[in-house]
């Protein structure tokens, strides 16, 4: 078999039977009426409204996988702003401790050193504030993904946390389903959702950030992932065109695209030895 009949042979797999995931990020409490609500916030954005288009999705399109990820920190969690006082701000921070205020962006000495926003405290484990909205549907089967778990750094990707010191069990499950595409939506569009869409495109899935079905914290942050992820061949959609797309109606070239560019580089993986390994060697685990 020739290397290009071998890709080809890839590429019809993948467009044929595509193995479609949904990920629904942090569509928790505190984030539509909890302690961090975005509607207070400089967008000034509803995360209930992310709550019916997202149970339609799960009512009407048949995805191979379904995941929930939840914010699920310790008492002692790093990004909230009262536990300002118990870790030091570096000399360079631009802010400093005595000055910082909830949504500032300290630097913190660690080690790691590192840049960290302000929160207010939020889904701290096993609070009513961390549980799923209670009108968002939960699938059977469906998997949870727990992040932010480790004190010392925050995580807005569902598949790493900010350091890339711990990864989450999500890209393994993904693996064991030979899953090719995502679709991701949830809380808070240019933070999590945003992140988690940009590390799925780094890692290699076709990526598709639907745009209803999530909700952000300031628009020109919004504006700027959805750039970000278009640039790096990700689609942003509404969900009424999901449907299609998993039932492969609608193809879209930029999946194409994106399936194109990972084939040459397995290909060209192959050819020099084994793809480097993912970083973050700690897997968080999730008892939510
Ligand atoms: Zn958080």
């Amino acid at each position: 078999m020739t290397e290009d009949f071998r890709s080809q042979k890839t590429e019809i797999t993948v467009i044929v039977r595509p193995v479609s995931v949904f990920l629904v990020v942090d569509v928790q409490n505190d984030f539509i009426s909890g302690t961090l609500n975005i509607s207070q916030c400089a967008a000034q954005q509803n995360g209930l409204d992310v709550v019916e288009p997202i149970n339609r999705l799960l009512d009407t399109v048949e995805f191979d996988a379904v995941f929930y990820s939840l914010d699920w920190h310790p008492s002692d969690h790093v990004s909230f702003i009262d536990n300002l006082p118990y870790r030091k701000v570096h000399e360079s921070s631009p802010i400093k401790a005595e000055d910082a205020k909830t949504y500032d962006t300290v630097i913190f000495e660690g080690p790691p050193q590192m840049k960290q926003r302000l929160w207010p405290r939020h889904c701290v484990q096993d609070s009513w504030g961390a549980e799923l909205h209670k009108d968002l549907k939960v699938v059977e089967g469906a998997i949870k993904i727990c992040k932010g778990t480790n004190p010392e750094v925050d995580s807005y990707s569902v598949f790493w946390d900010n350091k890339k010191l711990t990864r989450t069990t999500l890209n393994d499950e993904l693996r064991a389903k030979n899953a090719t595409d995502i679709y991701v939506c949830g809380l808070a569009y240019d933070v999590c959702v945003g992140a988690s869409a940009l590390d799925a495109l780094t890692i290699g899935y076709r990526t598709v950030l639907i745009d209803d079905c999530s909700r952000g914290v300031d628009l020109n942050d919004i504006e700027k992932t959805k750039q970000t992820v278009m640039t790096n061949s990700g689609v942003i959609v509404n969900s009424n065109q999901v449907k299609a797309m998993v039932e492969g109606r609608d193809r879209r070239a930029e999946l194409g695209y994106k399936l194109a560019i990972e084939i040459r580089k397995r290909e060209e993986d192959a050819a020099t030895n084994e793809p480097p390994p993912l970083p973050g060697q700690q897997v968080e685990s999730c008892n939510a």
